[in-house]
């Protein structure tokens, strides 16, 4: 009997770490630049969380999540995103005050049942941002252009952003009944699940995929003619930041985005280098959902970027990746030989160069081999020869230049990087 991995999934291999640890470190230090602390939330939580938070008439709630009974009868959801978790996690521990700034992120995988193509899985991975307590517009443009930073720093060029205004409380009404007076026009040309969607939630018709009903929607009512006037200055403050700190965006009034609790700002950066699902990223303002979810009214804004689709991009653009194998490995013949490169091995290590030798008492050609396999950057040979010399045989792995380097000297000149940071004990 042999398993596959379940529909939707995929691993990542040892092929691949090298590139999702580059991605992952480099959102740690964005985040951490724009001060967001990390928060790690479970990865199921209760499923009212998130039919509260999400809406009822998503398709996230109504098709996609994983929702199963525990032992004793609780219902439970694998966590399909991480804002509602957020939420919850910051009231349940009181991180999140109404008179405070409180700026938190989470890398994590989240789970969606969906129908899998390129772009699109059953567990995938995000890293997103949140911040609480300021419905200031410069915040927007912040967790805007934190986004676009991140993604040229990862050496992606044809980005775009686009931009939209959902309206709030007071002027979403009137905008939606716009949209359902519109789409009703049209009804019988609309897809089945949009025909439902009428009548239970008209603006989830913008963010519906099926190709008969995109005509249609290119052509319904603006958001942006519907904002009362608050929301309209919002968007005009934000448009005005972004403005002043050159970060381009195009403004499409159709972005609804897939989440019942967007309020004013919804986003997405997308890249001209994917295929049909384009979006690596997408987040807006949610003023009401601290106060939906039991906190005290608390405005809101926050995003999550898809590392899937991120990482499929740099593969993609072909960039330089990451060194997959480690910067050493030493190949010696015989066991006085395998003594010196033991030593070396341990010393190398807690120089913090990552080295290893062999284990299966192969060849000096096997050895080769294998270094070669396991994308080791050099090998040190230390045979008899080099034993009576002291010196070892030192070859890049890439150019397949030779030289020969006495045992003392091979590591003297490596820089401690252990990686300890500022409290470093290990010297
Ligand atoms: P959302 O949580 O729906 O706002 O999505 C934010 C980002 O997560 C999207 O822009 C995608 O990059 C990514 N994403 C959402 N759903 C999936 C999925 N099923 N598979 C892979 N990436 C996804």
């Amino acid at each position: 009997m042999k398993y596959a991995a379940p529909r939707g999934t995929r691993d990542i291999l040892p092929a691949d770490s090298p590139l999702w640890q580059l991605v992952e470190n480099v959102c740690r230090h964005y985040f951490t630049l724009y001060n967001y602390r990390e928060i790690r939330t479970p990865l199921f939580e209760s499923t009212e969380l998130f039919t509260r938070s999400i809406g009822d008439s998503t398709d996230i709630v109504k098709k996609e999540m994983y929702t199963f009974p525990d032992r004793k009868g609780r219902s439970l959801t694998l966590r399909p995103e991480a804002t509602a978790a957020v939420v919850r996690a910051g009231l349940e521990n009181n991180l999140i005050t109404a008179d405070s700034l409180t700026k938190l992120y989470y890398l994590g995988p989240m789970f969606r049942y969906e129908r899998p193509q390129a772009g699109r899985q059953r567990q995938f991975h995000q890293a997103g941002a949140e911040v609480f307590g300021s419905s200031d517009p410069l915040l927007d443009a912040e967790v805007i252009k934190l986004c676009v930073d991140l993604f040229k720093a990862l050496g992606l060029k044809e980005l775009e952003v686009s931009l939209n205004s959902v309206g709030c409380r007071n002027c979403q009404p009137a905008y939606r009944t716009a949209v359902q007076q519109y789409f009703r026009q049209h009804a019988k040309a609309l897809c089945a699940d949009c025909q439902a969607r009428l009548l239970t939630n008209p603006l989830r018709i913008l963010d519906c995929k099926e190709g008969s009903c995109q005509s249609f929607i290119e052509k319904a009512p603006a958001a942006l003619d519907h904002l009362d006037q608050e929301c309209r200055a919002h968007f005009d403050k934000l448009v005005g930041w972004l403005d002043a700190w050159q970060v381009k965006y195009r403004v499409n009034s159709r972005l609804v985005r897939g989440l019942d609790y967007y309020t004013k700002t919804a986003f997405e950066v997308v890249s001209r280098q994917l295929g049909a699902q384009n979006a690596l990223c997408g987040g807006g303002r949610y003023d009401n959902l601290v106060e939906e979810l039991g906190g005290k009214p608390t405005p809101a804004i926050g995003f999550a970027i898809g590392l899937e689709r991120l990482i499929e991009v740099m593969n993609k653009l072909n960039l330089e990746r990451p060194a997959e194998g480690p910067e050493l490995f030493i190949a010696t013949i015989g066991d006085a030989a395998r003594q010196v490169g033991v030593q070396l091995l341990a010393e190398a290590r807690s120089k913090g160069v990552s080295a290893d030798l062999d284990y299966l008492g192969k060849s000096l050609k096997a050895q080769l081999k294998a270094a070669d396999r396991i994308k080791a950057a050099h090998v040190y040979i230390i045979g008899d020869e080099e034993l009576k010399k002291k010196t070892g045989l030192l070859k890049n792995m890439a150019t397949a230049e030779q030289k020969e380097v006495p045992f003392d000297q091979l590591l003297a000149q490596s820089d401690h990087s252990c990686g300890c940071g500022d409290d470093c004990r290990c010297e």
